[in-house]
C-alpha cells in the first residue's frame, strides 16, 4: 500500500496536469480548473477514508447534506408554500444526514467496501448528478467534476496495487485481494447494494452524450496543440 504523501503528490500531478489539459483545450474556465484540480486530489486520498478518521467525512455531510436540502427548496419554490418548504428542507436534510449518512458509515466499517472502484463510481456520479440537477452547472464541468474525482479515486486504487505487486512480489493475504477492487465474496450484500445505487445512478445521470460530442470535437484540441509551446519559439517558427 502506498503512503499518504505518495497519494497526495500523485494524484496532486495526475490531475493538475489533466485538468491544465482540459483548461488549455478552452473545456474549462479558471474556477473550473482549479476545481478539478482539488476534486482529483481529493479523490485520490478518498478510498483510505474509513471510520477511524471520520471527522472530514461527517463535515462533508453535514455539508452535502445542507446543500441538497437546498437544492430541494430552490428547485421547487415557486410551486410549494412556505410551510411545505420548511417541511421539505427538513426532510431532504434529514433523510440526507441521517438515512443515507448512516448507510455509507457502515460501509466505512467494512474497509474492503470503500477501497473500491463501484464505491468511488457511486461518489464521482453522485457528484456529476448533485452538480447538474441540484446546483445547476453546466454539463461539461458537472461531468468534469466527477470524473476528477473518480480518477482520482483510481489512480489511488492504482497506486495501492503497483505497490502491492513491487513490494511483496507475492499476493497479499487471500482476504485482502488486490487494491484494484469490483467485488469481494466476503461482503457480498455490500457490494449488491454498491451496484444497485449504481445503476440507479447511472439511470438517472445527466446526459453523457452531449459531454462525449464535445470532448471528441478536434476544435479544442487543435487550439491546445498552439497552446503547448511558448508564444516566443511559436513567433521564431512563423
Ligand atoms: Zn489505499
Amino acid at each position: 500500500m502506498a503512503n499518504f504523501n505518495t497519494h497526495l503528490n500523485v494524484a496532486f500531478m495526475v490531475s493538475g496536469t489533466m485538468s491544465l489539459t482540459v483548461y488549455k483545450a478552452g473545456l474549462l474556465n479558471d474556477s473550473g480548473f482549479l476545481v478539478c484540480v482539488a476534486l482529483g486530489t481529493i479523490g485520490g486520498l478518498l478510498p483510505d477514508l474509513d471510520s477511524d478518521n471520520s471527522t472530514p467525512i461527517k463535515l462533508g455531510f453535514n455539508i452535502t447534506s445542507f446543500i441538497f436540502a437546498f437544492g430541494l427548496v430552490m428547485h421547487w419554490r415557486s410551486e410549494l408554500s412556505l410551510l411545505s418548504l420548511m417541511a421539505l428542507w427538513l426532510a431532504g436534510y434529514g433523510f440526507m444526514r441521517y438515512v443515507v449518512f448512516y448507510v455509507f458509515t457502515n460501509m466505512t466499517v467494512h474497509r474492503g467496501v470503500i477501497h473500491s472502484v463501484p464505491y468511488m463510481a457511486i461518489l464521482g456520479l453522485g457528484l456529476t448528478y448533485l452538480n447538474y440537477f441540484v446546483l445547476q452547472l453546466p454539463l461539461t464541468t458537472s461531468w468534469f467534476y466527477g470524473l476528477f474525482l473518480f480518477g482520482g479515486a483510481m489512480v489511488h486504487l492504482t497506486l495501492d496495487e503497483l505497490y502491492s505487486v513491487n513490494l511483496s512480489n507475492m499476493k497479499m493475504k487471500r482476504s485482502s485481494g488486490t487494491a484494484m477492487k469490483f467485488y469481494q465474496h466476503d461482503d457480498k450484500w455490500w457490494y449488491c447494494l454498491l451496484y444497485i445505487i449504481l445503476l440507479l445512478l447511472l439511470y438517472v445521470a445527466p446526459p453523457f452524450e452531449p459531454f462525449w460530442q464535445q470532448l471528441r470535437d478536434p476544435a479544442p484540441w487543435a487550439q491546445l496543440k498552439v497552446g503547448i509551446l511558448p508564444d516566443m519559439i511559436e513567433s521564431m517558427r512563423r
